[in-house]
């Protein structure tokens, strides 16, 4: 019996381990709070990751370990890479945990990067204001998600403002400026990685957010097959840089049919929880595949998938519920504001149908502005 340990205990260890009961696997989480939603699932060790004892409880009957969050302590996942194997490595989760890390690893391996300067004091936020330009964008280098730990900079009469809600954070987890793009649009890549090196992606996927949380996600994006082979071209070249095993998104802005790296996620990814019925195997499946070392499953898509995601307080099932194609998640956490609650996959084998069920989804549930940008794209 393989125990795969799993860092964090949110929804994504919950949906990786409902992918992983078929294949006979058992969990156990680790999570700082008891509240974690994986936990009603597998077993869970709850305390501060930097805790050696709760670290050791977690370890102990575990074969294999890979992370529902990426901001683990290093020093964490480099202990436990030392008791078995862990997935990804501690070098790709640092790499992928500082933003300018990873951005100058973007511009390394050629991947277009908006403009970037990192910012360790307010005469570098000035310096760096001069040569960025405006608009632009202050951003903590490390344990920001979410649109959250950024400061929108509009004109250079902002930065005084920036510097007072970011500023004490440079010394800590260190400040980046990157140039505004005023993108048409947010494309993402979810890929896999073997062990042995095999690489797959999952149909290129167009992401609206709002707020800086994601909103809807729309697969296969409708975008030209140059541009979806340079996405794809630029996901392949980080997990080779990076010896990936797992599955990691590389976000991407398009601007003028350009693409633009924002982030790589090292884990399963907000913009593929549609595979789980939009594909013939999901990206969580595929994660626990790759870590184990198992030959990797098909990621060709089943029909069009649309993923809507619920903020702060599930809606209804019911409209969702009634939709021949419609599938629902609910991540048994308690409502909270801005808190990722859930989620409903709409699947259908054409987009006007996808369109039509969106459509009724929307009315049902009152969420026409949430639809709308997806069934506009849908034409
Ligand atoms: P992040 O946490 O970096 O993924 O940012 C969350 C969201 O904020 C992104 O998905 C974009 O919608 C927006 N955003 C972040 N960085 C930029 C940027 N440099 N230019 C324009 N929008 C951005």
């Amino acid at each position: 019996m393989t125990t795969v340990g799993i860092l964090g205990g949110g929804q994504l260890a919950r949906m990786l381990a409902l992918a992983g009961a078929p294949l006979g696997l058992r969990f156990k989480v680790m999570d700082t709070s008891a509240e974690a939603c994986a936990g009603q699932f597998a077993p869970m060790v709850v305390g501060d990751y930097r805790d050696d004892a709760a670290l050791a409880e977690f370890a102990s009957s575990v074969d294999v370990a890979t992370f529902d969050f990426e901001n683990v302590p290093a020093e964490s996942a480099q202990w436990l890479a030392e008791r078995f194997p862990v997935f990804p490595s501690p070098r790709a989760l640092a790499v992928a945990q500082d933003r300018l890390a990873e951005k100058t690893l973007f511009r390394e391996l050629g991947i277009p990067v908006p403009d970037f300067a990192p910012i360790d004091t307010r005469e570098d936020l000035d310096a760096a204001l001069a040569r960025v330009g405006v608009p632009c964008i202050l951003k903590t280098r490390r344990l920001g998600y979410d649109g959250k730990g950024q400061f929108r900079i509009r004109s250079l009469a902002d930065a005084d403002a920036a510097w007072a809600a970011l500023g004490e954070q440079a010394a800590t987890v260190g400040l980046i400026l990157e140039g505004f793009v005023a993108f048409d649009r947010e494309l993402s890549v979810v890929a896999v990685r073997g062990r042995d090196g095999e690489f797959r992606t999952w149909p290129l996927t167009e992401n609206w957010h709002v707020d800086g949380v994601l909103s809807a996600s729309l697969a296969p994006a409708v975008a030209d097959d140059v541009l979806t082979a340079t996405a794809f071209d630029y996901a392949r070249a980080l997990a080779e840089a990076l010896d990936y095993v797992g599955v990691f998104a590389l976000e991407l802005f398009c601007r003028d049919g350009e693409l633009l790296a924002n982030e790589l996620a090292p884990r399963v990814h907000n913009s593929g929880h549609w595979s789980i019925e939009g594909s013939e195997t999901s990206q969580f499946q595929n994660h626990l595949r790759a870590v184990l070392g198992l030959p990797l499953g098909d990621t060709r898509m089943v029909g069009h998938a649309c993923m809507l995601n619920w903020i702060g307080a599930m809606p209804d099932a019911g409209p969702v519920l009634a939709e021949p194609g419609g599938h629902w998640h609910d991540y048994g956490k308690s409502p909270r504001e801005g808190r990722k609650v859930g989620h409903a996959t709409l699947r259908a084998d054409g987009v006007a149908d996808l369109g039509h069920a969106l459509e009724r989804v929307g009315r049902a549930l009152g969420r026409e502005a949430q639809v709308a940008p997806v069934i506009a794209r849908l034409g």
